[in-house]
């Protein structure tokens, strides 16, 4: 679990660019293909019954829907959810936090959420209540986090795909706890703000509650839309229903809403873009600290375009696709996938 050194490093003249230098990660594609690895070429360590390559897992959501715990010596079976520390992690428990002194530091918790024993997406994907379980474990883990007084933000990822910066195929997410607000959290903090003072209403209620051409789905306690301002096509953004800074207080009912959602959009990208599998990454912002208003939400971003010197010198992204035409199709290919299993749900 060595980790290497790990350095923060915030621009002086730019504070939304924000670094950790941390050598130890580049370790991890050479050692896991080594591991294997030696024996089988399609060794993955997140699968069950290889539960000893990774980490004792913190957090295991077993199959009597009971909450456990791994130890060194011992391996929890027949799990539906495995929470452990990431093998290579960009953030470390053993630096010292001054409090006060600096809130950018290396100092935090980097976990791997294996969302499911099945190794294929695909057949991930069928699973709705797979999804589910994967977000009452997070649920539970975020509310243990967040208890540790350093801790200021916890951002969740998904990267799906090696292009999207996945080194592991099986279906997993991402956790990263922060003395700090990552920048583009920040950023959103203050639009709120302006927003707030401009209209006197919350920006992303006002979109729960306004018609849309960009609207793709519109359930019981979440809304879906395609993004005004897109950096790629079919960019998506998915809103829960309640104002909420963060996901602590959604409801079990909300949760498999929203693993619904999740799997029915990924299913339905795929089908619009005629691909089998589609490199995307989604990611949950929420605010914890009372640090501004906010509404937690979800941002998915299926990597379509190659960024270019524009979009990356200069934050302006030329997208190739009308987002208010995007939502259209979107919707038509999703109540086509949806036809005959959903159908009380309003598309
Ligand atoms: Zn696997
Ligand atoms: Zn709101
Ligand atoms: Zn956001």
């Amino acid at each position: 679990m060595s980790a290497g050194s790990l350095e923060i490093r915030v621009s002086p003249f730019n504070r939304s660019r924000v670094s950790i230098i941390a050598i130890g990660r580049k370790l991890r594609f050479k050692q896991y293909r080594e591991k294997v690895y030696v024996s089988a070429k399609q060794f993955c360590p997140f699968c069950p019954g290889n539960e000893e390559y990774t980490p004792p897992a913190i957090l295991v959501l077993t199959k009597e829907m009971t909450f456990k715990k791994d130890s060194n010596g011992f391996r929890v079976r027949n799990w539906l959810v495995r929470i452990f520390p990431n093998e290579y992690p960009a953030l470390s428990r053993n630096i010292n936090v001054r409090a006060g002194k600096n809130k950018y530091t290396a100092y935090g918790y980097h976990e791997v959420i294996v969302e499911t024993p099945l190794h294929e997406e695909d057949m991930y994907l069928e699973k709705t209540e797979h999804t589910y379980y994967a977000f009452l474990a997070l649920r539970k883990r975020i509310k243990e986090i967040i208890n540790d007084p350093n801790i200021e933000n916890i951002l969740v990822i998904k990267n799906s795909g090696f292009k999207a910066g996945a080194s592991i195929k099986h279906p997993h997410l991402q956790l990263f706890a922060t003395t700090f607000t990552p920048p583009i959290i920040a950023n959103e903090i203050k639009g709120f703000k302006e927003c707030m003072e401009k209209h006197g209403k919350c920006p992303l209620c006002e979109i729960v509650e306004k018609q849309s051409p960009r609207t793709v789905l519109d359930t019981k306690y979440f809304k879906v839309e395609t993004r005004y301002a897109p950096q790629q096509p079919y960019e998506l953004i998915i809103i829960p229903k309640k104002h909420e800074k963060n996901m602590l207080k959604t409801s079990n009912e909300e949760l498999k809403d929203l693993a619904w959602i999740l799997n029915s959009i990924v299913k339905t990208l795929k089908h619009v873009l005629k691909k089998n599998s589609i490199n995307y990454n989604y990611w949950i912002h929420m605010v914890f600290k009372n640090i501004g208003e906010y509404h937690w939400h979800i941002e998915l971003q299926p990597l379509i375009e190659t960024w270019g010197g524009c979009e990356k010198g200069s934050g302006v992204h030329i997208v190739t696709v009308k987002p208010e035409d995007a939502a259209n199709k979107l919707r038509k290919n999703l109540k086509r996938i949806l036809q005959g299993c959903r159908s009380h749900r309003t598309v």
